[in-house]
């Protein structure tokens, strides 16, 4: 199965540059010269020293995959949760099994009104 190309980008280990083939003639050198990519979203090409390569190249799905990873709590009784957050979202998790349930995520931004 061939999956959908999204970005054709590689980074070069020597200079760092990341590059990317937007066009299928449509050929990048990094600035060292050691590397250059090319295909743009038909094909993966790669030239050069390929062990200079640091792979980049995001498929269609690799999101998605991510996305489906989240196990939200199923618990028919939920008897007690916690809250937990990151710098921008805060939710609850399900003290039974430890998953986060599905619609409790909220936008910090109101707290940040309240400390005002
Ligand atoms: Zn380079
Ligand atoms: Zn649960």
């Amino acid at each position: 199965m061939t999956r959908k190309i999204i970005e054709n980008k590689a980074k070069c280990k020597l200079c760092q540059d990341i590059i990317e083939s937007k066009n299928t003639n449509d050929l990048k050198r990094c600035s060292c010269g050691s590397i250059a990519v090319d295909g743009g979203l038909d094909y993966i090409k790669r030239l050069g020293n390929l062990d200079n390569i640091i792979e980049l190249t995001k498929y269609e799905g690799d999101e998605i995959m991510t996305e489906e990873k989240i196990e939200y709590c199923t618990c028919e009784n939920i008897k007690s949760v916690h809250s937990e957050n990151d710098d921008f979202m805060c939710w609850d998790v399900c003290d039974d099994c430890g998953k986060v349930l599905e619609f409790s995520f909220e936008s910090l931004e109101k707290f940040e009104d309240d400390l005002d």
